[in-house]
């Protein structure tokens, strides 16, 4: 789960982290007296998305008084800003953080992640920090330096100052980032982050060291333990259909492409995927039904798929093992019935692909409907084709 800005700042100002004084804001007015209450010359105004790439996209501003404050958070509020992290649909701004300005000497990158080959967290750091540090790792990863941590030990004392000195942070700043680091990672395991980024860490021009901006990104299945951070869930920054989908226990993410598919286990979902890429299909989802192949759920997932006109065909690919070949034919029957009110036909064609248990009964039943448009394949190569074949035809 992902959380805004503000809020990580929140978090990390409980653990003694230095991050600027700011204060959150809904509206203009709220933006203005805000920054009265921040009472500082300069502050920014930043745009509060699930989203980094802000600076560049023209969503941080400096505003110098009263006036300015209310002009950029006018501008700001309700526009749709597309950054490079966004997608070409950008995403709107409802929320602000008006903070005060920092007086920047440097800028540094340092980020926290789990590294799976190590089974441990990874503390990278660079000190070409700031809105390039994509091109960075792309062109100069020599310049990215990473530091194992033990789980057991933590982040050791030794660990973060060849850290800092590897990123050149001068002298008088050294011990002030090293105690960063350690707090960051202190509170990286505290709260189950999956990730925490920190671009930039700033060295400011009195030698301090404060987080200008926080990325904190936390697992889904640790947040039974975190109610306070669930509780900042912003549904508007999530996919409407994963939402959905999600509710409905079905792992469901939005690729946007046109031929979606539906796959019961999430390495069989992959290799649909790339068959579909294989045979030029733009694949428009990946869904993963799970073990579970109740006719409501199978229903509920073509509705999904279905939704917003977004899929021009679907490719059911089941291995029935715990699934039942059947119950996943009768699925499909009834999720016409739903859609279609008389259960005649289905917007768009159906491939099904099915294999393992009760897989002649499904076959029998799909074989008898009297639905028009959806087609048994035999195999799994077979029936992406037919599929990505069937939704170029309806597009032309
Ligand atoms: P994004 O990563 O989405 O572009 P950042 O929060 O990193 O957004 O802001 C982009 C840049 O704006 C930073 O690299 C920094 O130079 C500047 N900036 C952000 N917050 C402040 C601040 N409080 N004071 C001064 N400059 C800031
Ligand atoms: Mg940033």
């Amino acid at each position: 789960m992902n959380i805004h800005e503000y809020q990580s700042k929140q978090i990390l100002r409980e653990f003694g982290i230095n991050v600027p004084n700011g204060l959150p804001a809904f509206s203009v007015h709220e933006a203005v007296t805000n920054a009265e209450k921040l009472d500082t010359p300069v502050v920014v105004v930043k745009a509060q998305i699930h989203a980094g790439g802000r600076g560049k996209a023209g969503g941080v501003k400096l505003a110098k008084s009263a006036e300015e404050v209310r002009a950029v958070a006018q501008e700001l509020l309700g526009k749709v800003l597309v950054t490079h992290q966004t997608g070409p649909e950008g995403k709107v701004v409802e929320r602000l953080l008006i903070e005060e300005a920092s007086k920047i000497k440097k800028e540094y990158y340092l980020s926290f992640i789990i590294d799976r080959h190590t089974a441990s967290v990874v503390m990278m750091g660079s000190e070409e920090g700031g809105v390039e540090i994509e091109k960075v790792a792309a062109e100069t990863p020599e310049k990215i330096i990473k530091e194992y941590i033990d789980p057991v030990i933590g982040l050791a004392g030794f660990q973060a100052m060849r850290m800092a000195y590897a990123i050149n942070i001068p002298e008088a700043a050294i011990r002030r980032a090293v105690s960063t680091m350690q707090k960051l990672y202190t509170a990286f395991v505290d709260k189950d982050c999956s990730q925490l980024e920190i671009n930039p860490l700033v060295l400011t021009e009195d030698d301090k060291i404060v987080v200008l901006d926080a990325k904190l990104n936390f697992d889904d299945s640790a947040l039974f333990r975190h109610s306070d951070i669930a509780m900042l869930r912003d549904e508007s920054e999530e996919d409407p259909k994963e939402r959905i989908a999600a509710a409905a226990g079905l792992n469901y993410v939005n690729l946007g492409g046109d031929v979606a598919c539906m796959v019961n286990g999430a390495g069989l979902a992959m290799a649909t995927v790339d068959m579909l890429k294989f045979y030029g299909g733009e694949p428009a989802n990946f869904l993963d039904v799970g073990g579970d192949s109740a006719p409501e759920k199978i229903a509920k997932a073509f509705s999904i798929m279905l939704e917003g006109g977004q899929a021009k065909g679907i490719f059911v690919n089941i291995m029935g093992g715990i699934n039942r070949c059947d119950n996943i034919a009768k699925g499909i029957i009834e999720a016409a019935h739903i859609i279609s009110k008389d259960g005649s036909s289905l917007p768009v064609p159906v491939v099904v692909r099915l294999e393992g248990s009760m897989v002649e009964e499904g076959r029998e039943i799909l074989r008898n409907t009297p639905i028009t448009n959806v087609f048994a394949a035999p195999t799994m190569e077979g029936g992406a084709e037919q599929i990505v074949k069937l939704v170029a035809a309806a597009k032309n």
